[in-house]
C-alpha cells in the first residue's frame, strides 16, 4: 500500500491511499497509522502533499555504503556510524530546500532508502527486525558540508539539521510491497543529471541490521525514521565539487517508492 499524507483542498491534513503520488486523489484512511487503521471508500483531492511522517527521532547513518565510504577514502566501519538529524528539518514533496544565510554552506545532496518504525521495538534481534517497519520512503540527508566537516570539527549534526534540510516523500509504501529493501536502485537527479545511480545492495549494513543495532542503545518509538546512508556520487566528493545553487531541483528516486522533488533557493529569498 501506498499512503501518503496530504492537505486537502479545505485545508485539513489527512492520511490517505493512493495508486501513484500523482494521482491526485486519495481514499482516506481511518484510525492510527501506527495501531490499527483501514482504508475508506471517502476520497478527497490532494492539494498538496506533505512528509508522510513527523518522526519524533530520526536516526542517520553515516558511511553505510561501500562505494561512498571509499570515495570519501574513510575505511569501512565495523559498527554503523550514528548521527542524529533534528526532526525541525523535515519538509514535504515540493518545498523548497533553503540555502543558509548564515552562510556559503556548501550545500550537498544525499539520497537515503528511509525506514518508518511502525511499533515499539528495544533490543530487538536481526531476524525480527523488519517486522518492526510501517514502509519505507525516499528521504534526502542534505548537508552543509562547511559545517558538517570544517566549522563542527567532524560533528556532523549541525550540518545536516538546517532548516529544510530533510526532504521525505512522496509516500510511505508499506513493508509488505518492499519484501526485500536491500535490492533497490536508489538514484538523485540534479536538474536532469543523473549524479547518484546505485542499489541499496552495497549497503554495509542492511535494513535489519541497522535496526536490530540502533534498538540495542535506544527504544525505537513508532515513526522514528531511519535513514540509512547514501551511496556513491554525492557532490562533494566531485572534481570540481557540486554543491546545490538557487534555482536548481533536486530528485531522490527509489525503485518501487517513487520520486521526492524539491526546489532550492535562498533562505529568506521565498
Ligand atoms: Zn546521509
Amino acid at each position: 500500500m501506498k499512503i501518503i499524507r496530504f492537505q486537502s483542498d479545505d485545508g485539513e491534513t489527512l492520511w490517505g491511499e493512493v495508486g501513484s503520488p500523482t494521482d491526485g486523489e486519495a481514499r482516506l484512511i481511518e484510525g492510527d497509522l501506527f495501531g490499527e487503521f483501514h482504508v475508506t471508500q471517502k476520497t478527497a483531492a490532494v492539494k498538496r502533499l506533505l512528509a508522510p511522517v513527523q518522526p519524533p527521532n530520526i536516526l542517520a547513518l553515516g558511511l553505510n555504503y561501500r562505494k561512498h565510504a571509499a570515495e570519501t577514502g574513510v575505511p569501512l566501519p565495523d559498527e554503523p556510524v550514528l548521527f542524529l538529524k533534528a526532526t525541525s528539518s523535515v519538509i514535504g514533496p515540493g518545498e523548497p530546500i533553503l540555502l543558509p544565510a548564515a552562510g556559503p554552506g556548501e550545500v550537498d545532496v544525499e539520497a537515503e532508502l528511509g525506514i518508518v518504525i511502525g511499533r515499539r521495538v528495544k533490543n530487538v534481534p536481526p531476524a525480527g527486525a523488519l517486522e518492526a517497519v510501517l514502509g519505507y520512503t525516499c528521504a534526502n540527508d542534505v548537508s552543509a558540508r562547511d559545517w558538517q566537516i570544517r566549522r563542527q570539527k567532524k560533528q556532523w549534526a549541525r550540518g545536516k539539521s538546517f532548516d529544510t534540510f530533510c526532504p521525505v516523500g512522496p509516500c510511505l509504501v508499506t513493508r509488505d510491497e518492499i519484501p526485500d529493501p536491500g535490492s533497490l536502485r536508489i538514484r538523485t537527479i540534479l536538474n536532469g543529471e543523473v549524479l547518484q545511480d546505485a542499489s541499496t545492495s552495497d549497503m554495509i549494513f542492511d535494513a535489519a541490521a541497522v535496526i536490530a543495532n540502533l534498538s540495542k542503545s535506544m527504544t525505537l518509538l513508532p515513526g522514528t525514521l531511519i535513514l540509512t546512508g547514501t551511496p556513491e556520487g554525492v557532490g562533494f566528493t566531485r572534481t570540481p565539487p557540486r554543491y546545490l545553487a538557487a534555482g536548481d531541483t533536486v530528485t531522490v528516486s527509489i525503485e518501487g517508492i517513487g520520486e521526492l522533488t524539491n526546489p532550492v533557493r535562498e533562505e529568506g529569498n521565498l
